[in-house]
């Protein structure tokens, strides 16, 4: 159930109702431009995952910069952008409930879907979900370039796999999922590169050992935000499934460039936006965003362009804040950008964003795919 925007249009940032989301347009839309800038100069297609946004309005202007579709991982969320208009959707995960299926094949009355499998279990349960529903449906094998996770290994056992799919009635053999999670936060961007690496052999010898069998594969998908680069660059890959890109973290931002630098090609563009609640402490402001508004599971946010203060705790409902004697107290009621360490989770928290630009809120989006566990 939807709770009310915690803001209208033409508020003031500092007006706006505490925890609340807020996204700078113009940090957003500058990430959106650069991927789509990046992504043209390349052979690869670009796939957002919708994981990280949840939200059809975001993955429209990714598609109208060119994005061919979208990524999920949850039926919950292909059905939020199919019923959102996206019309073609890969499920980057395995699917084992049959009740789960049968919402998919659904959906392609309205969008095309694909899904991965890794075992011959998957593609039996997909195929009969397939044709109870009177459809074919795509099905991508997924194979382990190293994440040690879902997944078959590369060449022989994703050759059997695509063997089946092709051979079934209701199924369509479409490609590899192939995305090396445990690759996008390795600080160095030599260890990044090692590990794309060998997730770039393990698609090529599975491409080639598929060739060898006759079965052609139409797309390799992977990349992250820490990683897309390499994949886009490799001549394998066919799809880039970004996701953090369009927001930014805390984490990606700790992430190292060749040269050593911090990753910097993306703009902070979502905060938690807090307010101090009480300073009764000399040097302690408490503001109003606990975890239960900002995910810290990889860390505790940052004040936003603000180091000398520093959050160092947060409980439910509650964050410490810490400011240096020097300073004034903050005022009761005082509004800070909060940056978080892990932006996806963050975002489930919440049921809308809050889209400022220049210090006034021009928009509010509904985050329709948030919370829920199917
Ligand atoms: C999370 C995820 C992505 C997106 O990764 P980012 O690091 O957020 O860019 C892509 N593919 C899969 C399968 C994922 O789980």
């Amino acid at each position: 159930m939807h709770q009310l925007p915690p803001a209208q249009p033409g508020m003031r940032e500092t007006d706006v109702e505490t925890p609340a989301l807020i996204l700078d347009l113009d940090a957003f839309e500058f990430n959106l431009d650069t991927m789509a800038r990046t992504v043209a100069g390349t052979r690869v297609k670009l796939r957002p995952h919708a994981k990280t946004h949840k939200c059809p309005v975001v993955a429209q202007l990714q598609m109208r910069r060119g994005a061919i579709g979208q990524c999920v991982q949850k039926i919950a969320e292909a059905e939020a952008m199919a019923w959102g208009g996206v019309n073609d959707i890969l499920v980057t995960n395995e699917i084992v409930d049959p009740r789960k299926l049968a919402r998919l094949a659904a959906l392609s009355s309205i969008a095309q879907v694909a899904v991965s499998v890794d075992s011959l279990k998957h593609i039996t349960l997909i195929e009969a979900a397939a044709q109870a529903a009177g459809i074919r449906m795509s099905a991508l094998i997924e194979i382990d370039v190293g994440a040690g996770r879902c997944g078959v290994a590369p060449g022989a056992e994703a050759v059997e796999l695509a063997r089946h799919i092709a051979n079934s009635r209701h199924l369509a053999f479409a490609g590899l999922q192939a995305y090396h999670g445990t690759a996008q936060h390795l600080r160095s961007a030599a260890d990044r590169r090692q590990a794309i690496g060998k997730a770039i052999l393990a698609c090529e010898q599975t491409v080639e050992a598929l060739s060898r069998s006759r079965i052609p594969c139409g797309i390799v998908s992977g990349g992250g935000t820490g990683t897309f680069e390499l994949e886009a660059a490799s001549g394998v890959y066919t799809e880039l499934q970004v996701g953090s890109y369009c927001f930014m973290d805390g984490d990606y931002a700790a992430n190292l460039e060749e040269d050593g630098q911090p990753f910097g090609l993306f703009q902070h563009s979502l905060f938690v936006l807090a307010s101090v609640m009480s300073t009764t402490k000399p040097g302690l402001a408490v503001l109003d965003a606990g975890h239960k508004a900002v995910a810290i599971e990889r860390g505790l946010p940052t004040v936003w362009q603000q180091p000398e203060l520093r959050i160092v705790s947060a409980a439910d409902e509650h964050a410490r804040m810490e400011y240096p004697p020097a300073l004034a107290a903050p005022e009761l009621g005082e509004r800070f950008r909060l940056v978080p360490r892990h932006c996806d989770p963050t975002v489930d928290r919440f049921d809308w964003y809050v889209c400022v630009r220049a210090g006034r809120v021009e928009s509010v989006w509904p985050i329709t795919a948030r919370g829920g566990m199917q």
